[in-house]
């Protein structure tokens, strides 16, 4: 799914092209996609656009008249930028938004229909669709490190929490543990304060990175080839390669849709998690699949701590990881 720094080039791309013109039409195509009735496409039709934000992983048009229009591309969608009054596409088209030098097209290439349009009025109501994640960016040290210690979790989990942080998914969360040299499965409790400040700088250099890449790459046009697989990355979608920092085979996790990757030597230690511990953690504190963390609002309470802060789950027995050059796994998986 679009992450921060694939949602944060869209809204550059997009303040460039649409802000400060007006949104003559917002032309509704798919009738899932739009979830508020008030106020309506109609409603909104000729209000200029003040400018385009990030709201976590969502894309936001901010109008004149202090009205809001979020877009939500889950995993499969997508936008792209067309001749002014474009045809939506018919089996994949969720709607068009249509601006004086050209028509936004809102795409989703799953049956799932889990995209969505929410048109909202004055900031109260916007910030009712903020699911309150951390901004690695602006937090401080202490910031940063409250939020990860407030939960018992995996640092992998709760790194792609939306709840906890702000904008990380499945790929760049592997991406960030890897520059962190840290094991996916670590149970934030466990992590000391130096482990901690490399985690939180790992975030924002990582991040920073790709931002510049993508928006590099995408130049004074429009970013038309989103996807989490890109040949730069360490390890995420690298299964099998070697680590370009030691060498090592890259490791899998295959869970729900997903696929994590790590490297054994760089962050675990030269661990492979045993199956029976693999088994426990996909079950109680891994990620499920990434719509379910991305549905999850309300939190309940925090639950009461062991006492130890949690030790990390039983890592197989020193075995030494495999330096086989496999094909990376990657035939099967669709570009999420
Ligand atoms: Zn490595």
């Amino acid at each position: 799914m679009p992450e921060l720094p694939d949602v944060a080039i869209y809204v550059e791309r997009l303040a460039a092209l649409a802000a400060g013109r007006p949104l003559e039409a917002l032309r509704v195509a798919s009738p899932f996609v739009l979830r508020t009735v008030s106020p309506s496409p109609r409603d909104v039709a000729g209000a200029a656009v003040l400018g385009v934000e990030r709201l976590g992983k969502r894309i936001l048009l901010a109008l004149e008249g202090e009205r809001f229009i979020v877009i939500h591309l889950m995993i499969a969608g997508r936008l792209h930028w067309k001749a002014r009054g474009a045809k939506v596409p018919g089996k994949i088209g969720l709607a068009a938004f249509d601006f004086p030098d050209g028509t936004l097209i809102f795409t989703e290439a799953s049956p799932k229909k889990r995209a969505s349009i929410h048109i909202v009025a004055g900031r109260a109501a916007l910030a009712e669709l903020d699911r309150g994640g951390l901004d690695v960016f602006s937090a401080t040290a202490a910031e940063f490190a409250a939020r990860l210690r407030s939960e018992r979790h995996t640092v992998k989990r709760s790194l792609t929490d939306p709840t906890l942080f702000d904008g990380i998914g499945n790929a760049y969360s592997d991406e960030i543990l890897h520059a962190a040299r840290l094991s996916p499965f670590r149970m934030t409790p466990s992590m000391t304060d130096e482990e901690i400040a490399r985690l939180h700088r790992a975030c924002i250099d990582t991040l920073n990175l790709w931002t510049g890449r993508l928006r590099d790459e995408a130049g004074d046009g429009f970013p038309e080839k989103v996807t989490a697989f890109r040949p730069e990355m360490a390890v995420h979608g690298k299964y099998g390669a070697p680590c370009p920092v030691c060498g090592a085979a890259v490791q899998r996790i295959v869970y729900a849709d997903n696929e994590a990757n790590y490297c054994p030597t760089c962050q675990t230690e030269g661990r492979l998690l045993a199956d029976r511990a693999l088994s426990r953690l996909l079950k109680e504190d891994w990620p499920r699949s990434l719509e379910e963390l991305e549905d999850r609002r309300a939190r309940a309470a925090p639950k009461a701590r062991p006492a130890d802060g949690g030790a990390d789950p039983a890592p197989a027995s020193a075995k030494p990881p495999r330096y086989s050059r496999r094909t990376p796994g990657l035939g099967k998986k669709k570009p999420a």
